[in-house]
């Protein structure tokens, strides 16, 4: 399950919260519709269609069924034979009305026997009404009177019908409307409850993509501040999405060669180009060192200052390349006759320090002489001839001062009374100890 989580791309990611935001909304929208369609639109549609094509026609045929009573009436008792003829037009209205009536009374089976039995009743009322008109005389006599009433009657009859197929779509419609106005209310909840799920989908969504995103760009810009801040240790880790790792693994990879070219950057401000050891500033940071172990710790060091003997004779005679190639000589022999944990500078053109922790001025004496006797034992093979090369050695401790620039000092004052007494030789710096050694050399 991790596998397959951290396997995702952020696009994925995107398209995950925006699915899980955006499919709720869709579905209560299409359910919403649907609802309303079956449910609301649907129902009120048939209820204005029932309104339209059965309840008015049905209305309308009972007036004009019941609008034949005056005019049977106006030619029954004042002989108005214009009313005959609106009686023939309304008849003819009536029996186009009710065959649309029937027609529309189609998808109501139950009413239509009733329907048969108000046009039966039409029917008979029409033909009394044929029979007054077919018996005219100029006043109205007992028979006329009598197929009156019975036409009268036979309207009566229909109307009724008619009034009960009325009642029946009537009470069939508000049935429906009611339905309508229950579905309604039902589909208004209904979206109301869809709306609020779907908000909430919308804020998982969000959430998903804020919690993916926002906990590995956190550590990106975590990462980023402490590499400003100088740390070149730290490294990010993310792990989803892909792209965020690609790009914190860049990061790391930058990180290190910073790290990298700042090494060999600080490497190459503390050595010496020719021969490859310190040179003065490593020596000075070193001395710092010195200075603070000794204060804390309470460690005696010595310092070695070595200058070799007459070298500008050297370079005068042999040329310069030659004199470089001397104090490299010279600098081998020093690197290999101190001890492991000594360190070695180059401070100058043919002045040389080593420090040399935990020694006291006869361990430090020991180890100069050493070096003093390998140097001038040493002969070196040139194109003029074999050169040999002697140097003269101070040697000072923290004993006599803590302070860097004093022990120096006190280092080269050591090596000046060398050079004055004959050069190739020892001297420990001039104090009020009780521990100095004998003049070597
Ligand atoms: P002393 O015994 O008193 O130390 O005499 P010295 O000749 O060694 O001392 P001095 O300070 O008079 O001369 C040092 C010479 O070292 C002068 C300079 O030309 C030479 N020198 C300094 N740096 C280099 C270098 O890197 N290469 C070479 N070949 N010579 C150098
Ligand atoms: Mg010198
Ligand atoms: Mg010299």
């Amino acid at each position: 399950m991790l596998k397959f989580i951290q396997g995702k791309s952020l696009r994925f990611w995107v398209a995950l919260g925006m699915f899980t935001a955006l499919a709720p909304l869709t579905v209560s929208a299409i359910g919403g519709f649907v609802l309303l369609d079956l449910g609301v639109i649907h129902p009120f549609n048939d209820v204005a269609h029932r309104q339209r094509h059965e309840i008015l026609p049905v209305q309308n045929l009972r007036v004009l069924i019941l609008e034949t009573d005056p005019s049977i009436d106006d030619y029954v008792e004042l002989r108005d034979y214009r009313s005959l003829d609106t009686y023939r037009a309304q008849r003819k209205t009536i029996e186009l009305e009710f065959s649309s009536v029937s027609e529309a009374l189609k998808d109501e089976p139950s009413l239509l026997p009733l329907l048969t039995r108000a046009q039966a009743n039409w029917a008979s009322a029409d033909q009394y009404a044929n029979s007054l008109i077919a018996e005219a005389t100029l006043i109205a006599t007992p028979e006329e009177l009598k197929l009156q009433r019975q036409f009268q009657d036979e309207i009566t009859a229909a109307n009724d019908k008619l009034t009960t197929i009325h009642e029946r779509l009537a009470a069939d419609l508000n049935d429906d409307h009611d339905t309508a106005v229950r579905a309604y209310d039902h589909a208004i909840w209904i979206a109301g409850i869809a709306a609020v799920l779907a908000l909430q989908m919308v804020f998982a969504g969000v959430y998903l993509i804020g919690r993916v995103m926002a906990s590995s760009v956190d550590r990106l810009v975590a990462g980023a501040s402490r590499f400003a801040e100088g740390d070149r240790n730290h490294r990010i880790e993310i792990a989803i999405p892909p792209e965020l790792q690609r790009v914190a693994e860049e990061f790391n990879r930058m990180i290190g060669r910073i790290h990298d070219s700042e090494q060999a950057l600080s490497t190459l401000a503390h050595e010496d180009s020719l021969t490859k050891l310190g040179n003065r500033r490593a020596f000075d940071e070193a001395m710092v060192e010195v200075s603070a172990r000794q204060k804390r710790f309470g460690e005696q060091t010595a310092l070695m200052a070595v200058d070799i003997d007459h070298f500008k004779r050297v370079n005068d005679t042999y040329g310069h390349a030659v004199g470089d190639q001397a104090i490299s000589v010279i600098a081998d022999a020093m690197r290999r006759n101190v001890r492991p944990f000594d360190k070695v500078f180059r401070i100058g053109g043919e002045e040389f320090v080593a420090i040399l922790p935990g020694a006291d001025s006869f361990g430090a004496v020991d180890v100069a002489e050493r070096l003093r006797e390998v140097i001038a034992s040493t002969c070196l093979e040139t194109g003029s001839g074999n050169l040999n090369l002697t140097v003269s050695i101070g040697v000072a401790t923290t004993k006599q001062t803590t302070e860097p620039i004093a022990l120096l000092e006190a280092a080269d004052a050591a090596l000046y009374k060398a050079k004055e007494t004959g050069r190739n030789r020892v001297t420990v710096s001039n104090y009020n100890g009780d521990d100095i050694p004998t003049q070597v050399g």
